[in-house]
């Protein structure tokens, strides 16, 4: 099987085709068209002398992963699902906000956190995804809006990356971090830091190095205490909340500027959606910047757990919100095709590859 070139850092890329004997300038010329171009057939890439061009097709593809389906939803937002070379696949979601919008991404085929209010945490973890897979889901998302080359920053309609699809980012780190520096060099696809948020649901040991990325955190905090994390987050038994916060402290540490965090709170009926809960909670975030994202819960078959109802919700936000805080509910995007985390996907089902 030929060798994907999407995926190698720019140094690897540069040792790639010192090994087939060309020189180093030809790196930068190449890299422009895989990334500035997002250019996938090589002899397209008309810049570059015949014969390199030639070699390249002989050995290697730069291909993007493939879309097995794709669906727009009345409300604008897209959900693809998207297959790699051995067949697995991930969903990935474009949100359209008014003149711009926000990628989700996938950093893992299925998840081992088991979240019990998640219907991707019903699918075992098959495996991680690599740093060109993780990057090739935006490039297929630029293919779809046909968003090449890279547009400056006030024309781009997919503007935002959110690493918030299947999996745990922060288990897959090393990938995670070697695909954001692709998806940020300025001379490729030149998504800025500030516009990546990567969400974990509490991998405690790598918060602080995102803020040696740049990129924005969200955590998927979902308790107010240790008592109700742990009935539905698994998680929670390992890195339980005080190591969490501890974390986010030091991110925010490390963070060049004030960088607030979002806390993501899935509010589930009679779980942890009382007034005590909400205070309960602003004492926990107590010495952080936080704004919180209040989600109401998608019932999906099977589910444990029923949606809080919209009062509820919204005295939640009221009584977090009167006390300074920001904490908005989401907006519910992409209902009609489902686009909630792992549902497209296992309507689908995976193939064993
Ligand atoms: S919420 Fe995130 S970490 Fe938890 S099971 Fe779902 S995909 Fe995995």
């Amino acid at each position: 099987m030929k060798k994907n070139l999407i995926g190698l850092s720019f140094d690897e890329l540069n040792a790639e085709l010192v090994s087939i004997g060309e020189k180093p300038f030809r790196t930068k010329q190449l890299w422009h068209w895989l990334y500035h171009q997002g250019q996938t057939d090589f002899s397209q890439m008309t810049t570059l002398a015949k014969d390199f061009r030639a070699k390249l097709a002989d050995l290697y593809t730069a291909e993007h992963p493939k879309i097995v389906t794709e669906q727009t939803s009345v409300d604008k937002t897209r959900k693809w699902l998207v297959e790699f070379a051995d067949g697995k696949q991930v969903e990935c979601v474009y949100i359209p906000e008014e003149d711009r919008g926000a990628v989700c991404i996938s950093t893992q085929v299925g998840c081992a956190q088991g979240c019990k209010f998640c219907h991707t945490g019903t699918q075992k973890l098959m495996r991680n995804l690599t740093a060109g897979e993780i990057v090739g889901q935006f490039m297929t998302a630029r293919d779809s809006y046909n968003e090449w080359p890279t547009p400056t920053d006030e024309t781009r309609f997919l503007s935002n990356i959110v690493v918030m699809g299947m999996g745990e980012p922060l288990y897959n780190f090393d990938n995670l971090s070697k695909a954001l520096k692709i998806l940020m060099d300025g001379d490729g696809i030149g998504i800025s830091k500030r516009k990546i948020t990567v969400s974990t649901a509490g991998m405690a040991d790598n918060i602080p190095a995102l803020a040696d990325l740049g990129v924005k955190l969200a955590v998927s905090l979902h308790a107010p205490n240790n008592e109700i994390r742990n009935r539905i987050m698994p998680i929670n038994k390992k890195y339980p909340l005080e190591k969490i916060i501890a974390a986010c402290k030091e991110y925010q540490r490390r963070c060049e500027r004030r960088q607030y965090i979002t806390m993501e709170y899935v509010m589930l009926k009679g779980i942890n959606d009382t007034p005590e809960c909400a205070k309960e909670l602003m004492d926990l975030v107590k010495g952080l910047e936080v704004k919180f994202n209040l989600i109401p819960f998608h019932k999906w078959d099977g589910a444990p757990f029923e949606p809080s109802d919209k009062e509820t919700i919204k005295k939640f936000s009221k009584i977090l919100e009167d006390n300074w805080f920001a904490a908005p509910v989401r907006r519910s995007r992409g209902e009609d095709i489902m686009a909630a985390c792992g549902q497209l996907k296992s309507a689908k089902g995976n193939k064993e590859a």
